[in-house]
């Protein structure tokens, strides 16, 4: 049954674009009709139908405890009482600052945001402002958020031409965002060779989860951190999944990397809208009102969302082993889909982010994402969505898992993904 979400649907067409606020909600990769949500709880999320579903989405990210976890809506409604917005410092602030400092200790120092977006934004700015220069090199099938200049695509052939990804974006905003290949050390090189002394800052997702999940090969992000070095460039890592999910410091602590800035977003707003970047203090000196860097907001360290924020990341910190409870979690997962689909399938899979490409190539950039096949993966998103199952309706994200996804949920779960894969005709 999705009678309502049916309706609900129509009645949005008319007056939202396409019916929905961010457009992946709208399932045009997989031809279903969204489900309209109305409660959800722990691993378990509610249509308007009152359909149940396991969820695997998790928001996109920001759900690591689950959906409701009562610590976090207790403290939340206590700092409702106190008042939605003041527009003046507040000691939340304070403590979110020192929290991620502490926690992301090459974020010195750092600024609050509404989104990840306006976090990559703020950072690409703050590191034109340090180095003075102008170009950044980004790699193909990361996404930043959707900032004129970070929406950009490798134009066809030479390397150093890159195009608007978007109606309505200038080519004169985007002809300083270069585009590498994920993964491919040569087309980063070639881009510094050819732009001696103009990169700003290199940009990634140390680990992709915006072309499903793509993992940086051995060595990778090392190497980022030494071309940009010996180029007086920055290193950005767009941490705005990764962070508090890899690990308690993000992609950072797990691969031993430091960067110069860091986004967050996501978990950081613990299911509130947060975005946050930062770095060494040196660097974000340059931000007003200390430096000549503006950039500002009107609802930025919202003390709801901070203490959303503030109440999730206490509750990592106090318990380390969720991230060995996460891993355990999406290696089983990874593991029963290998032994139903064998070669049919690619997993890619680090933690709590898994992907189940419907390729038989080795799945390592944009390119080989690409070669899935997305009809497979909108019959095996079906199956799974009229069997209980809510993951992502697009081929080129992740899998989320939360730490209230018990061992049944996952147990559960593995069955009916086996029996989605039996199902297909591949
Ligand atoms: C989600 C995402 C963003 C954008 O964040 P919004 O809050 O949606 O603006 C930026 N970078 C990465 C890596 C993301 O996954």
């Amino acid at each position: 049954m999705e009678t309502k979400s049916k309706e609900l649907f129509e009645r949005a067409k008319k007056h939202i674009p396409g019916g929905v606020n961010s457009p992946v909600r709208a399932f045009q990769a997989v031809g279903r009709t969204p489900r309209f949500m109305k409660a959800a709880k722990g691993s378990r999320i509610w249509d308007e139908d009152e359909n149940e579903f396991i969820d695997y989405v998790c928001s996109w990210g920001p759900g690591i405890l689950g959906h409701a976890d009562p610590r976090v809506i207790k403290k939340v409604k206590e700092a409702c009482d106190l008042g939605l917005t003041y527009g003046a410092p507040t000691q939340k602030e304070v403590e979110l600052a020192e929290l991620i400092a502490e926690l992301v200790p090459s974020m010195e120092v750092s600024r609050l945001v509404s989104s990840g977006t306006e976090a990559v934004m703020s950072a690409v700015r703050a590191a034109r402002g340090y180095t003075g220069k102008d170009k950044i090199i980004k790699f193909r099938g990361c996404y930043h958020g959707h900032s004129d200049g970070l929406l950009v695509k490798a134009g066809s052939g030479a390397l150093t031409t890159s195009v608007p990804d978007s109606a309505g974006v200038p080519a004169d905003y985007t002809k300083n965002t270069l585009v590498a290949e994920f993964n491919d050390r040569d087309s980063v090189e070639a881009l510094f060779q050819s732009n001696p002394g103009e990169i700003a800052a290199v940009i990634v997702e140390p680990v992709a989860a915006n072309m499903g999940v793509v993992l940086p090969e051995e060595g990778f992000l090392e190497f980022l951190r030494d071309i940009t070095k010996n180029n007086d460039s920055l290193l950005i890592f767009d941490e705005v999944i990764t962070g508090f999910r890899l690990a308690l410091g993000g992609a950072q602590e797990y691969f031993h990397v430091t960067p110069d800035l860091t986004t967050l977003g996501k978990i950081v707003g613990g299911g509130m809208p947060i975005g946050a970047y930062g770095g060494k203090r040196e660097i974000m000196q340059m931000i007003s009102p200390d430096g000549p860097v503006y950039q500002a907001g009107t609802l930025s360290g919202n003390p709801i969302a901070t203490t959303a924020g503030i109440e999730t990341l206490k509750i990592l910190k106090e318990d380390p082993d969720i991230y060995k409870r996460l891993e355990a979690r999406g290696e089983k997962m990874a593991q029963a889909v290998r032994d139903a689909a064998g070669e049919r399938v690619r997993v890619n899979q680090i933690g709590s982010l898994l992907s189940v490409f419907f390729t038989k190539n080795e799945v390592r950039d944009y390119e080989s994402a690409a070669s899935s096949d997305l009809e497979l993966y909108a019959e095996y998103f079906g199956y799974l969505l009229d069997h209980g199952i809510y993951t992502a309706p697009s081929q080129f994200e992740a899998m989320f898992l939360s730490d209230v996804h018990t061992e049944e949920d996952i147990e559960t779960t593995c069955q009916i993904m086996r029996d989605a894969l039996c199902s297909l005709r591949f």
